[in-house]
């Protein structure tokens, strides 16, 4: 190609900014394909030999016989120009519908041709109709190589999920597409809107006047100040940051992640709504950006400074650890401990990140499986982002480890956030299928923060959901907060899932929990996230001490043993029905009717199990009686007379009511009352 060509091709792909170009040379058979095209279909280089078998290996084979024919009136019947419709592969293997174009210059010399993604069949978002989060980096991708001058701006509408939960996700759902509309209505002509997840949006801005961009983000802010929608006025609140820089090196992803951190900025920032980071940006921001960068290539070292945190999940029936999920940390020198926080989000549309993300599920399989060996039914949660779910070997990738490490899949669940909703709920289904299938366990995270309808959770298979601790943290206090959590928990019942409910951060939250029958609670109040040596002695100090709780307060399948026993006077205690009967729960009177002054000393007196509770005479004839009476009423029972021996020696004769309940990840439990007998009671209904 000579110079000439060579520079006029350059000029058109700089300044052309729709579609990829490619100019084929027709005397020597070479094409030269723009940068953004090599990006695009991830070609192996800008030249290449054959346009023919080139775009062969790109079409989709369905259309291969039509462009075939397409091509053959080009080439064969001599045409001078090139028109073809069909689906093309693009550089994350998904195969978008294309329009071919190109015609031959007068001499019959060059051929010209452009390649243009029909957007609208790609990358839509259904909710809103706005083009997602794929479509706003390929067009940053290719603004690029255009060399465009351009600005981004990135808002979040606060407090959205109030909008969800008094009126309903259907009406959530239509005040985001009304919203999408005001929102373009206002852009016209000033750039490109694009949905990014829940109630986050991305601006394409033609504009990089700072003063312009912070009117366009008032003009926004007052829209949704003042939202008339189906004869209601929708009051919410906007924070945004925006990215107006020159540098055109800077990689796609390091673009995207000083746009996310303008917005967190903006956040934290409460008197500054919108935070425009440029080329003059704070040192704190470079700081935390050079952060990243060594982070990512600390992953490349093997992983160098990462390191994993486990936070017990608590069963609710017995408050006992029956599994954990796993958190990555990074340390490093100069950095010191930073939190996930500071990187994940930045990281995980980097390439790098998979890498990472594999490296994190190894590590916890191997910890999990040290602890399974004090607490066989013992499961570990592990995070997963939309981007590994995305990758195409990520499923055989996890099926080789848990092989590998001879793992029972079922001991492992993968939380995913809402932000999978950016993933077309075909496919989400096929790959959630195929853990289902494999028995891997599913956990939605974060439940309730975007805009994740119940009715998506219907149609994936979800084992568990997890309460987003944000209503949590003011349940106490917020209405609306108390209703969404009694409405999920009734949804996941009636669909059968478990719950977990996160940020259970003190004893006052705790106590207010319990009026809710979720399977399992996490929080600092339990635990903090604590390195793996300390979580194993943890556990360890929770299953191999023999040591029963206290009981506070248990409610299970909506039996509130408290206000039971504010009614009687009797003791209680609770244990498993397996063959160790081991004591789980006690309450103070059970304690002091065996004489004793503490917990300990009554786990040392019975040796902790039912059978260290009843008198060595008495103990074969009432296990035979009990299981009797269970069998013939399937879980109730009468009640059982026998002695028990105090801490003094002195024996006291009992009547005890108990009753088996059947509970999923533990041995079922048996829920006992025990009475004096000279304080006799009636036969006592449940
Ligand atoms: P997450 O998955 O929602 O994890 C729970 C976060 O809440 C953890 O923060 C945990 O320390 C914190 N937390 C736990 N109990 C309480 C509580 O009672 N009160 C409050 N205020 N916070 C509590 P952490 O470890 O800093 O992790 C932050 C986020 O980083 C995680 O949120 C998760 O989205 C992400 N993340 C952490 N590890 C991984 C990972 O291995 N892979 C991926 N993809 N993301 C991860
Ligand atoms: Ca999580
Ligand atoms: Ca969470």
């Amino acid at each position: 190609m000579d110079k000439m060509n060579f520079d006029i091709f350059e000029v058109i792909d700089e300044t052309s900014n729709v579609g990829y170009l490619f100019i084929y040379n027709l005397t020597t058979g070479m094409t030269r394909w723009s940068k953004a095209a090599v990006e695009y279909f991830h070609l192996q280089d800008t030249y290449s030999k054959d346009l023919k078998s080139l775009f062969a290996s790109l079409v989709h084979p369905q259309d291969l016989e039509k462009f075939n024919r397409d091509y053959a009136l080009f080439s064969e019947d001599a045409k001078p120009h090139l028109h073809s419709n069909c689906y093309l592969r693009n550089n994350e293997g998904i195969y978008v519908k294309c329009e071919i174009y190109g015609r031959n210059n007068r001499d019959n010399t060059l051929f010209i041709g452009n390649i243009v993604v029909d957007e609208a069949v790609i990358g839509y978002d259904s909710v809103t109709q706005l083009p997602t989060f794929y479509e706003f980096l390929n067009v940053l991708k290719k603004s690029k190589y255009s060399n465009n001058k351009f600005a981004t701006m990135y808002i979040d509408v606060s407090h959205f999920h109030a909008v969800n939960s008094v009126y309903g996700y259907d009406f959530g759902n239509k005040f985001l597409y009304a919203l999408a509309s005001e929102l373009k209505n206002l852009l016209k002509g000033k750039g490109k809107i694009y949905r990014l997840e829940g109630a986050k949006f991305a601006f394409y801005l033609n504009d990089r006047n700072a003063e312009v961009i912070q009117q366009l983000f008032w003009e926004i802010k007052e829209l949704v100040n003042h939202f008339n929608f189906e004869g209601n006025v929708i009051s919410l609140d906007i924070h945004g940051g925006a990215v107006v820089i020159d540098s055109c090196e800077v990689d796609v992803h390091a673009y995207v992640s000083y746009l996310i951190s303008s917005l967190e900025q903006a956040k934290d920032n409460r008197t500054n709504d919108l935070v425009i980071f440029n080329d003059e940006v704070e040192e704190k921001t470079l700081r935390s950006l050079a952060m990243l960068e060594t982070i990512k290539h600390c992953i490349f070292d093997d992983c160098k400074g990462f390191y994993l945190c486990y936070q017990p999940l608590v069963s609710t029936v017995n408050g006992v650890v029956i599994g954990a999920e796993a958190l990555i940390r990074w340390r490093n020198e100069e950095y010191g401990e930073v939190s996930p926080y500071q990187f994940i989000s930045h990281l995980e549309n980097h390439p790098s990140f998979y890498k990472l993300g594999l490296w994190i599920i190894k590590q916890a399989l191997q910890d999990a499986k040290k602890i399974m060996k004090i607490n066989p039914d013992f499961f570990v949660n592990v995070n997963v982002s939309y981007t590994q779910l995305e990758h195409e070997n990520f499923k055989n990738d996890v099926l080789t480890l848990l092989e590998e490490l001879q793992f029972p899949p079922n001991h492992l669940q993968i939380e995913l956030t809402e932000r999978i909703r950016n993933l077309d709920l075909g496919f989400l289904k096929k790959e959630l299928n195929f853990f289902r299938e494999h028995n891997i366990k599913i956990a939605l995270d974060d439940f309730g923060t975007g805009n994740a309808t119940l009715g998506l959770v219907c149609e994936l298979p979800i084992d568990t959901l997890k309460i987003d601790q944000m209503f949590v943290l003011d349940i106490l206090k917020d209405k609306s907060s108390q209703i969404i959590v009694d409405t999920i928990l009734e949804c996941a019942s009636r669909l059968g899932i478990d719950v977990c409910i996160e940020g259970v951060e003190n004893q006052e939250i705790c106590d207010f929990l319990q009026q809710y029958p979720a399977n399992y609670h996490q929080g600092y109040y339990y635990s903090r996230p604590v390195e793996f040596d300390v979580f194993e002695k943890l556990v360890d100090k929770c299953w191999a001490s023999k040591q029963p709780l206290l009981i506070k307060e248990t409610v299970f399948d909506g039996l509130n043993v408290q206000s039971i026993l504010s009614k009687m006077p009797g003791g209680f205690f609770i244990y498993t029905a397996n063959e160790e009967e081991t004591i789980i729960e006690i309450n103070e009177t059970v304690m002091k009717m065996y004489g004793c002054n503490s917990v300990a000393e009554f786990a040392e007196l019975t040796n902790n199990s039912f059978k260290g509770m009843v008198h060595p005479e008495d103990y074969s004839r009432i296990s035979r009686e009990i299981n009797r009476q269970v069998a013939s009423s399937e879980a109730e029972m009468d009640y059982v007379e026998y002695r028990i021996v105090r801490k003094d020696g002195s024996t006291q004769m009992v009547r005890d009511y108990g009753r088996l309940v059947h509970v999923k990840h533990n041995d079922d439990l048996f829920f006992v009352f025990i009475m004096p007998m000279n304080q006799g009671i009636e036969k006592m209904k449940w």
